[in-house]
């Protein structure tokens, strides 16, 4: 325990401890030596020594301050997803944006002096095409005119005939009512999947678990509503804003069961089909013609900050640098690729060379299928025990409160320290998770400890996958906190003494 008078033959040595604990807890050094006056930060650092066994020492935790503050006062970040998101643009698997978007971001990396490998990964490649759909036929209807209804094509969509085609929309809100449909009730017709977000989940902060129960029918739904003979399917768009926006994202098929064109109405449109359904038949005109491209070659950008001691030991700190096409894909993942560079730009400023590598992984396609990251875990399957920790950043750019973590419980406890150095922009709370991130799956399932930032997804399902997924959505100073959970991460898993519990 720290004594609460300081004197002034305090041994130097002891100041440094109490500066670089000061420092990590965000509060200069003069004020803990100051401490009598501040019963508070005294508190702080008596809690901190007590709790011994630290993987860090005080200087390295020191070294997190630094990174947290410099993070927090830097706009390479934004600088960045500035331009990936309105220079480049929207950056789909396979197109020329994408490629561009890996030259690019390859150069900046190699600019920083790191050492960048691209590795090959076969992508999907889906062209969007028109998408357009209108009612013909309700009750009420005036004779002669059609009322417009506002969707978007799913990913990996196959086409509708080019003239569109007509035909009756049959709405079930769940599995259950369309397994409750009398035999032939779908057949030659559009059926609509009407599940609706969880908008008081999403707003309690449970954005991640109201979307998985919408995604389901994003999924599935053409596979269910194909076998049940429909002739195309709309699912009510996965997300939570109400200003008509259609959400697109990945669909799937099976290979036994007939693809019909599949998209996302919006949340208004749904409720327009599913009270004029229940007044009526309805009648629905739908033109969607998108094409699937032979696959196209793509890659996994990879740039190492070499580690001093055991460069083969590494950290991977990453985001995924593939997006949707409605918008520029900056929540999603433009935000994610930035801030893991920031982490490597930041080692550099700083002239910071931990004992194990930092690598930098921009993913590619991982919202058609994660290829890039199949692609990673094939070609670095003998060296997944080198890997320390991987960390990915995938659901937005909102202010962190903390860090995911998965793998052994005791990595909570082996985290408290850099939570504490993270503790002055708020992003202090660990929270065990049994995943972290899509692309960072594989490593998780071998067993290597794998962490998050802990988004505020209050807001992130209002514009993801939509056109509204913008540079403009992003605020400078959250993303720069996420930018300095990442660093503060990145370095604390690359130079701890020990390695991260697993
Ligand atoms: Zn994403």
């Amino acid at each position: 325990m720290l004594p609460s008078g300081m004197d002034s033959r305090r041994k130097y040595s002891e100041f440094i401890v109490i500066a670089a604990l000061a420092a990590s807890i965000g509060v200069p050094a003069c004020a803990a030596q100051n401490a009598p006056a501040q019963p508070g930060i005294l508190d702080r650092l008596n809690a901190m020594l007590a709790e011994g066994n630290s993987a860090w020492t005080p200087e390295q935790l020191a070294v997190m301050a630094r990174l947290r503050d410099a993070a927090m006062n830097d706009s390479y970040a934004l600088d960045q997803l500035r331009h990936l998101t309105d220079n480049i643009g929207p950056r789909l698997s396979g197109s020329p944006q994408a490629q561009l978007a890996v030259d690019y971001v390859a150069a900046e990396m190699r600019a920083l002096g790191a050492e960048v490998t691209l590795e090959k990964a076969t992508v999907p490649h889906w062209v969007r095409g028109v998408e357009t759909a209108e009612l013909v036929s309700w009750p009420g209807h005036a004779p002669g005119t059609t009322q417009k209804v506002v969707l978007t094509a799913l990913g990996g969509s196959v086409a509708t005939p080019p003239e569109g085609l007509t035909a009756e929309v049959v709405v079930v809100d769940d599995w259950q009512q369309l397994h409750a449909l009398p035999p032939g009730a779908v057949k030659g017709k559009i059926l609509l999947f009407n599940h609706k977000f969880d908008k008081e989940l999403a707003a309690a902060g449970g954005g991640l678990q109201a979307y998985g129960g919408g995604v389901a029918y994003r999924g599935a739904g053409p596979i269910a509503a194909g076998a049940a003979g429909a002739v195309a399917v709309l699912v009510r768009s996965v997300g939570g804003a109400d200003y008509r926006l259609p959400h697109t994202g990945l669909t799937e098929y099976a290979p036994d069961v007939p693809k019909i064109p599949a998209a996302a109405v919006t949340a208004e449109d749904a409720d327009l089909l599913k009270n004029l359904t229940s007044q009526g038949p309805v009648s629905l005109h739908l033109t969607l013609t998108p094409q699937t491209l032979p696959n196209a070659p793509s890659f996994n950008v990879i740039a190492d900050w070499k580690g001093t001691e055991h460069p083969e030991q590494v950290v991977v700190v990453s985001g995924h640098l593939d997006s949707w096409d409605l918008g520029t894909g900056a929540i999603d993942d433009g935000a994610g690729v930035v801030v893991s560079m920031q982490a490597i730009h930041l080692l550099r400023e700083l002239g910071i060379h931990p004992r194990r590598t930092v690598r930098f992984v921009a993913w590619m396609s991982e919202e058609e299928g994660s290829e890039g990251a199949a692609a990673y875990m094939a070609d670095h399957a003998a060296e997944v025990a080198n890997h320390i920790g991987a960390i990915e950043s995938d659901l937005g750019a909102d202010h962190p409160t903390g860090i995911y973590y998965s793998g052994k419980p005791s990595l909570g406890q082996w985290l408290k320290p850099v939570a504490r150095v993270l503790e002055p922009i708020g992003a202090e709370t660990l929270v065990a998770a049994p995943e972290t991130g899509e692309d960072v799956e594989g490593l998780t399932e071998k067993g290597v400890p794998s962490f998050a930032p802990v988004q505020d997804s209050r807001f992130y399902f209002n514009y993801h996958h939509t056109a509204a997924d913008t540079f403009d959505k992003v605020d400078p100073k959250q993303l720069n906190e996420n930018a300095a959970v990442m660093a503060v991460l990145a370095y604390a898993l690359a130079d701890s003494d020990e390695p991260a519990p697993k």
